[in-house]
């Protein structure tokens, strides 16, 4: 299942972000609110939380889900993020991991220079601002002087869901272990 673009889960409700939980209550994805109907309907998922807002055709009034959890377990490797441009982007939050700016243009930087063998792992690459990354160079961060404000490591897809979560999704934290359970 690919998921919304957190930036983009406004504007008809029908596009509102739904938590999917497999079977065993793991996150396995999130989808549009439509979509989640859609399953619904076809007796893939069981609603667990709803929406405050109803959805109105012309016949019926339903109200919107907010989490569903699929009936059949899914066999998937639901906690991989694949590694990518954005997703680094993504796990560093924009902030240059040299200097902690939000600010200007990021870049993609080697902690291990590329051309010095360093590769495309998620504990290899970081988020930087221009300014860093051309300080920094063809070099290493010890050799500079530059510190990292935290190890990089590959991120689960948890903490990506986690990014979906405001006002309206505070039932999920249970689920995203953002919270504990009443
Ligand atoms: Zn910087």
């Amino acid at each position: 299942m690919n998921s919304p673009n957190p930036k983009a889960i406004n504007g008809s409700i029908l596009n509102r972000a739904v938590l999917v939980l497999n079977a065993n209550y793991i996150p396995l994805a999130v989808c549009t609110a439509k979509r989640a109907i859609c399953l619904s309907v076809l007796d893939k998922v069981d609603i667990l939380v709803n929406y405050d807002s109803k959805v109105h055709s012309p016949s019926v009034s339903l109200p919107l889900p907010s989490i569903v959890k699929v009936k059949e377990f899914i066999h998937y490797n639901s906690l991989n993020v694949e590694i990518s441009r954005k997703n680094i982007i993504l796990r560093d939050n924009h902030i240059c991991q040299y200097c902690g700016t939000k600010k200007g243009p990021i870049t993609v930087d080697h902690i291990m220079p590329k051309v010095r063998g360093g590769k495309d792992t998620w504990d290899n690459l970081i988020t930087a601002c221009q300014p860093c990354n051309q300080k920094k160079g063809d070099r290493t961060p010890d050799e500079i002087g530059m510190h990292l404000l935290k190890q990089p490591k590959k991120p689960s897809r948890i903490h990506y869901y986690q990014q979906y979560v405001n006002t309206l999704q505070s039932d999920w934290k249970p689920y995203l272990f953002m919270e504990s359970f009443n």
